[in-house]
């Protein structure tokens, strides 16, 4: 018995890693009658039609949206208020709006106002990622088990959220509901941070004069490779994230500010009773993410192991 699909049509606004990887999730679920799909350049039109994940693609979002009953952009944040703009004439009475930006406060500023009192504007954030981009990186199973944070307004129609609930549940992730300002204060710490520390870390390698570059990337594996990961992310979607979430960001960054000048201290005081006991706390946290099943405990971190060489 075959039973309707949960959204008759989902407009996808942006086919990156995340719009790309919401297509192939969907449809490997049935959750939309039709997927249509836009993107900002012809090029990535054009690669979006050869990859044939989707049921139409089309030039514009005012075209995208026209009847969709889901409306999702998955574009850098910066972009969300005029692509706003330019969908609000066209959107479906009743239709769910949303968007999978990486910070929430500014996309409800700036969306928000444009839109139609008949559609119902619930903002979403997917916290599952990789360094790719582009219409090739995206793949079906990116948001098992990750979670997704929706932020609707306070009157928003509870039946609007679950139905985005489930259509999240149903391609694998865990929802968590909470306010816009809430969400730009947590994920400044657990996500905006750490970008930032992997920025700074990386920049500083390169430009230090007495290691070379070469030494830094032939021993990287000392904890260097890590932070490389994360400083590769997407520049246009990081900028977007720092200059959007500029309160929290320097919020947490004085507090980050603080602690790293207690463990200066400690550092040139030879206070090893300090440096142990607080990385005795942060090995704690990180047992704690591997608990909730957000991380696995291989030391290796998924990489795959090389035989031992023969001996000779
Ligand atoms: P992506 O792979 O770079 O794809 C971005 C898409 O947005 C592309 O289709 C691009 O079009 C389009 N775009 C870029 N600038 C635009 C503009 N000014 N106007 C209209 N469209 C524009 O990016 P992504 O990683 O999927 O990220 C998309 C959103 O997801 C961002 O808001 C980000 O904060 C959020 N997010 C990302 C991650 C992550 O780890 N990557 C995780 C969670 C949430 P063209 O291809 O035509 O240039």
């Amino acid at each position: 018995m075959s039973t309707a699909p949960l959204f008759q049509r989902l407009a996808l606004i942006g086919f990156g890693l995340i719009g790309g990887s919401i297509a192939r999730a969907a449809r490997a679920q049935g959750l939309a009658g039709e997927i249509v799909v836009t993107a900002r350049s012809p090029a990535t039109r054009a690669r979006v039609q050869e990859l044939g994940v989707v049921d139409r693609v089309v030039e514009t979002s005012a075209e995208a949206v026209k009847d969709a009953d889901l409306v999702i952009l998955c574009i850098p944040v910066g972009a969300c208020g005029p692509v706003a703009v330019e969908i609000a004439p066209h959107l479906k009475a009743g239709a769910i709006v949303s968007d999978v930006g990486s910070v929430k406060g500014m996309v409800v500023r700036e969306m928000g106002p444009h839109l139609p009192d008949n559609v119902h504007f619930i903002p979403a954030h997917p916290v599952a990622g990789t360094e790719h981009s582009g219409p090739d990186s995206g793949f079906a199973e990116l948001f098992i088990n990750r979670w997704c944070i929706l932020t609707p307004p306070p009157d928003t129609d509870p039946a609007a959220v679950e139905k985005l609930a489930t259509f999240w549940r149903t391609i694998g992730a865990n929802v968590e509901i909470m306010a816009a300002e809430h969400h730009d204060l947590v994920l400044a710490v657990t996500s905006h941070l750490p970008h930032l520390i992997a920025y700074t870390i990386v920049g500083t390698a390169d430009e230090l004069e007495d290691v070379t570059q070469a030494e830094v990337l032939k021993f990287s594996a000392g904890g260097f490779r890590d932070f490389t990961r994360i400083a590769a992310s997407d520049p246009t979607m990081w900028r977007d994230i720092f200059l959007a979430n500029k309160d929290a960001v320097l919020e947490m960054l004085g507090a980050f500010q603080e602690d790293l000048s207690k463990l200066t201290r400690a550092i040139r005081r030879g206070d090893g009773e300090a440096l142990f006991d607080h990385f005795k706390r942060t090995r704690a946290i990180r047992r704690g993410i591997v608990d909730l099943g957000q991380e696995t405990a291989s030391p290796d971190f998924g990489r795959p192991l090389a035989p031992l060489p023969k001996k000779t």
